[in-house]
């Protein structure tokens, strides 16, 4: 077998791995690069490889560095299935008929500041969407496939999202059985909400992501405790909290763990605004698949009403929704997109809040530099939001252990997990510095050096 690695190689976005058995070929995940999709020079532009040589693409998770291109491919003229578990199928729907009118909104903007220049175009409509959708085929955890003759898939619950799996192929080399894993993007352990990541035994070829590699989280033990402080805090001087964070996976985790910590850890509820229609789409979905969580998790939100919400959450639908926050007295929380304050609702929110000490601002995820929250969580004293210039005042929490990607100990977890003796391994999916700590971790569970590979790099495995 021969696997190429086109995206996410010393870096963390853009997954797109190519394995070709023979005369087959298969593509695990085609995500978009974090490169202007504007750009006509982006790497989201061009394919490597041949989308028609291609016999199917198997699908890790609904992450947009993960399924982000997959309308791109139908473009380029591929013809074969899309394999990816149901939760993954539905939420690549929304993601993706998102993407498409992000882009389309992009590509207008470009236009208007250049109206003389080329013309751009969108990396793909909702018509390319649709076309993806049709093709996907629902392949549930734990059930064996034939993707290709001789070749068989299975998908293993990564915990990382809804619907995110491990991606296991075994299949027969010269009469000896093989078995190739790639970890998609695993989740942290003992969070409740969602299961660990399932351990897999007898693996010759791993693939592994390494995003948080380099790096040790708080337990969540000690995070919830951090938010109840927060919380109370709140409560006490009848402010506001705002958690920026993306809109499928961690607005669901955080709606959950503010759930947990009312009803489990004796915390005073305060309303809890979710101020993104994208969310609220997203967690409707979350809804639909209760088979998802942990026994835990379901007997908490089997108690309630509104599975992920209670009585405390209000979903904002409308504009005005959104902005009659700013005039609501605190004590409240508001979840907002995006993620690293970048565009979207939560700037709108922080623009009202960041000069008053008595609020907070809470920061949950990574923040990419360049970014206002990644400016926002060192510090900075003063920010700019809409060409205007805001005192950063707020008390400022930085709680990226709620990361949902495992960090250097659950990836140790894991790798033990896998009895060791593994022929290959090679790490993909993580900044320099996290792939360079992660390898000696990863070492001693693999017979030859572990691979760092580079972009378009290829192996005989
Ligand atoms: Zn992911």
């Amino acid at each position: 077998m021969r696997i190429t690695f086109h995206g996410a190689t010393r870096q963390v976005t853009g997954s797109a791995h190519l394995l070709e058995f023979g005369e087959r070929r298969i593509l695990l995940d085609c995500g978009l690069f974090d490169s202007e999709r504007m750009n006509p020079d982006s790497p989201n532009r061009r394919f490597p490889f041949d989308p028609r040589s291609l016999d199917a693409v198997i699908v890790s998770h609904a992450h947009n560095d993960h399924v982000g291109r997959l309308p791109c491919l139908i473009k380029e003229g591929f013809s074969g299935p899309f394999l990816a578990t149901p939760a993954t199928v539905d939420i690549t729907s929304v993601m993706l008929r998102d993407s498409a009118r992000i882009q389309r909104e992009e590509a207008r903007l470009a236009q208007s500041r250049n109206p003389g220049g080329e013309h751009v175009e969108p990396l793909f409509d909702v018509g390319d969407v649709e076309c993806v959708i049709d093709r996907m085929e629902r392949l549930p955890y734990d059930q064996p496939r034939e993707v290709i003759p001789g070749v068989t898939l299975t998908y293993h619950d990564a915990g990382h999202i809804l619907g995110s799996a491990i991606v296991k192929l075994d299949y027969k080399e010269q009469g000896e059985d093989r078995r190739f894993v790639f970890t998609g993007d695993l989740g942290r352990r003992n969070t409740r909400l969602l299961p660990d990541p399932t351990p897999i035994k007898d693996i010759d070829i791993l693939v592994s992501e390494s995003t948080y590699g380099h790096r040790e989280l708080d337990p969540y033990d000690r995070l919830m405790k951090q938010l109840h402080a927060i919380i109370a805090r709140a409560t006490r001087l009848e402010s506001k909290v705002i958690v920026p964070a993306f809109s499928l996976g961690r607005t669901q985790r955080m709606v959950y763990c503010l759930q947990e910590l009312f009803a489990l850890h004796k915390a005073r509820p305060i309303p809890v605004y979710v101020d993104s229609p994208l969310a609220s789409r997203l967690t409707d979905i979350h809804r639909d698949h209760p088979e998802a969580y942990t026994p835990m998790a379901r007997s908490l939100m089997d108690a309630d009403p509104l599975y992920f919400g209670s009585k405390y959450v209000d979903f904002c639908a409308s504009w005005e929704d959104s902005r009659r926050l700013n005039h609501l007295p605190g004590p409240m929380v508001i979840i907002a997109s995006s993620g690293m304050c970048e565009a979207g609702r939560v700037k709108h929110h922080l623009r009202h809040v960041v000069s008053d000490p008595k609020n907070a601002i809470v920061i949950v995820s990574y923040q990419a530099e360049g970014t206002l929250g990644r400016q926002i969580s060192e510090g900075v004293e003063r920010i700019q939001i809409f060409d205007e210039w805001y005192d950063l005042n707020a008390a400022v929490y930085v709680l990226d252990g709620f990361s949902g990607h495992a960090d250097r100990n659950d990836l140790a977890w894991w790798y033990e997990h896998t009895g060791g003796d593994i022929e290959h391994g090679f790490l993909v999916h993580g900044e320099p510095e996290a792939i360079d700590a992660l390898a000696p971790v990863l070492q001693p569970f693999v017979r030859a050096q572990v691979h760092t590979p580079e972009l378009g790099q290829s192996f005989e495995v």
